[in-house]
């Protein structure tokens, strides 16, 4: 494929999203190179539905190729939270660290057996033909009651993958663009480009 446009802000997305899809597509641009599209209001009730927001929003904008991800973490223990509200758990601008500061709050005396949790993940595809496809990806993991590691992103210190006992934030970018649930989503966006 040519050229994408990855609709997000997020740099620590853009990283995994560029890693995962470099060698399948010529030129990656995102929302930085795109400074005057407005916000747009993520205001679905899924997952797919804020992909598919985001991802129409610039596709209109621009006439090109995008692809947008929503995604998020969900704990069994809070009924599912923060779910779509992940990035603004803690309140509109919150900080990575305000958001996990938070978590371990509403999950303070929840024993480690009850603090499974999963990240999940919707990446919206808008083609100029028409096309609109979404793809789903998930990972299990247990949330920790302290951070450990310095990589990643949002709240990957505190999401402990069983299989490799690491966080996401200590486990190297590659281990995690082999398990997450961007990645799963991602290789789904792969074989579909791939076969249509
Ligand atoms: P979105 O930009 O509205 O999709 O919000 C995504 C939010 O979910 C991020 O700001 C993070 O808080 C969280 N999140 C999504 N994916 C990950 C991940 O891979 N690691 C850690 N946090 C994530």
């Amino acid at each position: 494929m040519k050229e994408l446009i990855v609709a997000t802000r997020n740099r620590g997305k853009l990283t995994e999203i560029s890693q995962l899809l470099g060698e399948y597509v010529n030129r990656i641009l995102s929302l930085h190179d795109f400074p005057d599209l407005p916000e747009v209001i993520e205001n679905g009730a899924t997952f797919e539905e804020n992909a598919l927001i985001k991802a129409t929003s610039a596709a209109l904008a621009t006439g090109r190729a995008v692809i947008a991800d929503d995604s998020g973490l969900a704990v069994a223990a809070l009924g599912g939270k923060p779910g779509v509200y992940s990035a603004r758990f803690a309140g509109d601008g919150a900080t990575d660290s305000e958001n996990n500061e938070k978590l371990l709050l509403e999950l303070s005396g929840v024993p480690p057996e009850q603090r499974l949790a999963s990240f999940r993940c919707a990446i919206a595809l808008c083609l100029p033909d028409g096309t609109k496809q979404t793809f789903r990806g998930e990972l299990e993991g247990v949330i920790l009651e302290t951070a450990r590691g310095s990589g990643g992103f949002g709240y990957d210190p505190l999401f402990l993958v069983q299989q490799y006992k690491k966080t996401l934030a200590e486990l190297p970018l590659d281990i995690k663009n082999r398990i997450s649930h961007r990645a799963i989503a991602l290789n789904k966006l792969k074989s579909f480009l791939c076969n249509s």
